[in-house]
């Protein structure tokens, strides 16, 4: 039975309500007056219930397509502004105890060589995220109680923190790791971490099953319930995320909006963020085996609609995406993206891209300030930003914020002094002109006097040598 403020997986995403929605959203796929209307509502930007976007999802109604690919746009721009948050994934350990059918990391896979960093591998690791003019890392690991036990991530984070070279440092550290207790989940806290990002892979508990033979990460309710206990531990900015090509895409679409609705129920809080990956290939995945995958143009639309229903929630876009797909997403709501990523265990200290550990071959495969200077090209702010998390505007006083509209007196002026770092300290002769000339034109878009004439003479400083201002 369904129940958005359950705790239990099967109760608040329950099969037979995205079943009964998937069905309704197919007879009102055409439905002209209630697609408007849902466009409607839309547009006073509090976000669509599960349903009615994926009314709007199933819509084949060519012109209210393109309204939605619009107002996508249109809110993006105006939560968010033209700032696109930049991070890198740092991978630690590739040991892992589970079977997920899609990943080279499954514990069958002999071919791989196994790897895990030691705390000296990764001072390295980071050194070269930092020589890059990388602030943010999304740090990612198998599962292994053995291997990588939550006391080798929590040295990791507390190694990673500790590192300053030349003016780098990383000042926030996200992390992607299987689902574990809420005591856990109480240490990644107290160790200082962003966002607890877990991907569902899929909401479909038959399939999830299946895609997951053996493991812990088996257990269907464990994994799904993984976010609740995250926030018990103290943790309030979480990121959702399905690996699109597992399951019917609806299905997917309808589950995630159900798992934020709950957790906005529950937490009075939903999620910072939701990733969109896509199965790619790795050694020992075919992608083509997997029937459920989807076209660029699905893929767009889907980015769209969840921007519609949830305007307060950051999107992410890995390098899984070429140049070309991230230029359009990016346009339909994605707010944050990585740069330079190498996917391997220890990639990033290697000369040539390693392939042997990658645990997805990466499509866009420019450089950090290529990836900034091309954002940049497109009137993009490449955004080194972290005071948010720094400053404790974190679960419920970020979506303040967001939703008070203030990001052009904050997280603009935050944007600009960290892109002027990232000019001074890390880029290209050319990519550090463009950058000049686009601080320039953004700065009287801040629209407090005060603020603006702060941020003036911030920049000023930071080109005479001083670091890590924030609002
Ligand atoms: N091991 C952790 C877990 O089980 O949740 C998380 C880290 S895993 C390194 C990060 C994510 O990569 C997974 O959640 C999955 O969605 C994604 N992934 C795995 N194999 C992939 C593939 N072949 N192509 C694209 N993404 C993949």
């Amino acid at each position: 039975m369904y129940d958005v403020k359950s705790m239990k997986a099967e109760e608040f995403i329950d099969h037979e309500e995205i079943t009964e929605t998937l069905r309704y959203a197919d007879e009102h796929k055409n439905d002209r007056p209630l697609i408007e209307s849902i466009i409607e509502k839309a547009k006073e930007c509090k976000g669509l219930s599960h349903r009615e976007a994926s009314v709007l999802l199933a819509c084949e109604e060519e012109d209210l397509n393109e309204k939605v690919c619009r107002l996508a746009e249109q809110i993006k721009l105006e939560f968010y502004g033209n700032r696109i948050v930049m991070f890198a994934p740092l991978y630690l350990s590739n040991y892992c105890v589970n079977g997920c059918v899609y990943c080279p990391y499954h514990m069958k896979n002999k071919r791989i060589p196994r790897k895990k960093l030691t705390q000296e591998e990764i001072k390295a690791e980071v050194i070269a995220l930092q020589d890059m003019g990388h602030k943010r890392l999304a740090i990612e690991s198998g599962e292994d109680p053995v291997n990588n036990p939550i006391e080798y991530i929590l040295e990791c984070i507390k190694t990673i923190y500790s590192i300053h070279h030349k003016n780098g440092d990383i000042r926030r550290v996200n992390v992607n790791i299987a689902a574990t207790t809420v005591e856990n989940y109480r240490k990644l806290k107290e160790a200082g971490i962003g966002t607890y990002i877990l991907f569902q892979e899929t909401y479909h508990k038959e399939s999830y099953e299946k895609l997951h033979p053996t493991g812990p990460k088996h257990n269907y309710a464990y994994h799904t319930e993984a976010m609740d206990r995250a926030m018990e531990g103290g943790i309030d900015d979480v990121g959702l995320g399905v690996l699109f090509g597992l399951e019917l895409y609806r299905y997917e679409f309808a589950g995630i909006l159900m798992h934020a609705e709950h957790l906005e129920a529950v937490h009075g809080v939903g999620p910072h963020t939701i990733s969109v990956p896509r199965i790619k290939h790795a050694d020992d995945i075919d992608p083509s085996a997997f029937d459920n995958s989807i076209s660029d143009e699905i893929f767009e639309k889907i980015i769209a609609c969840i921007r519609v229903a949830v305007p307060y929630t950051g999107m992410i876009i890995s390098t899984r995406e070429s140049e070309e797909v991230r230029a359009k997403a990016l346009r339909l709501g994605i707010s944050q993206i990585s740069g330079g990523s190498r996917t391997s265990v220890g990639g990033y200290t290697e000369e040539e891209r390693p392939h042997d550990t990658e645990q997805f071959d990466v499509s866009d495969q420019r450089t950090l300030d290529e990836v900034v200077r091309w954002l940049m090209q497109s009137d993009f702010i490449p955004s080194f930003c972290t005071a948010c998390y720094r400053e404790g505007r974190t679960g419920d006083r970020f979506m303040q914020l967001c939703k008070n509209k203030q990001i052009l007196n904050c997280c603009h002026p935050n944007a600009l002094m960290t892109l002027q770092e990232y000019l001074e300290d890390y880029a290209a002769p050319e990519t550090k002109e463009v950058g000049e000339k686009l601080i320039a034109a953004e700065i009287p878009k801040i629209p407090n006097d005060k603020v603006r004439s702060i941020t003036l003479s911030r920049l000023e400083e930071i080109k005479k040598g001083s670091r890590d201002f924030r609002f």
